[in-house]
């Protein structure tokens, strides 16, 4: 099997449109992947496939607001190349809504 071979056989799509990464994933929630004697995360992997090398200073954001909700996803359209800055900002107000949408769920629903 070459390396896209034993990587799509590591992948399951799931409802909700993630990609999951089947195979280990490290205690971050990272998938890893073993390629040319190295471990490597497997999101980074795919996305440099796909767009080359991620220049310094610089990581992959698993997209929230394209309904990315796990960091062991590996689908390409849910990651985005983002400054390191850009990546804690989206943190930040990811758990910041994440703690309210419940609430704002269930005044839609009253209002409804
Ligand atoms: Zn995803």
């Amino acid at each position: 099997m070459n390396d896209w071979q034993r990587f799509a056989a590591k992948v399951s799509r799931i409802p909700g449109g993630c990609w999951v990464w089947t195979g280990t994933v490290n205690s971050d929630g990272y998938g890893t992947f073993h390629v040319d004697g190295r471990r490597v995360l497997a999101h980074r992997w795919v996305w440099e496939q796909a767009y080359g090398p991620i220049p310094d200073g610089f990581e992959l954001d698993h997209v929230w607001s394209r309904g990315c909700r796990r960091r062991d996803c590996v689908r390409l359209s849910h990651l985005q190349l983002v400054t390191h800055r850009e990546n804690c900002v989206r943190g930040v107000i990811r758990r910041k809504l994440q703690k309210v949408l419940p609430v704002v769920q269930s005044w839609t629903e009253e209002a409804a």
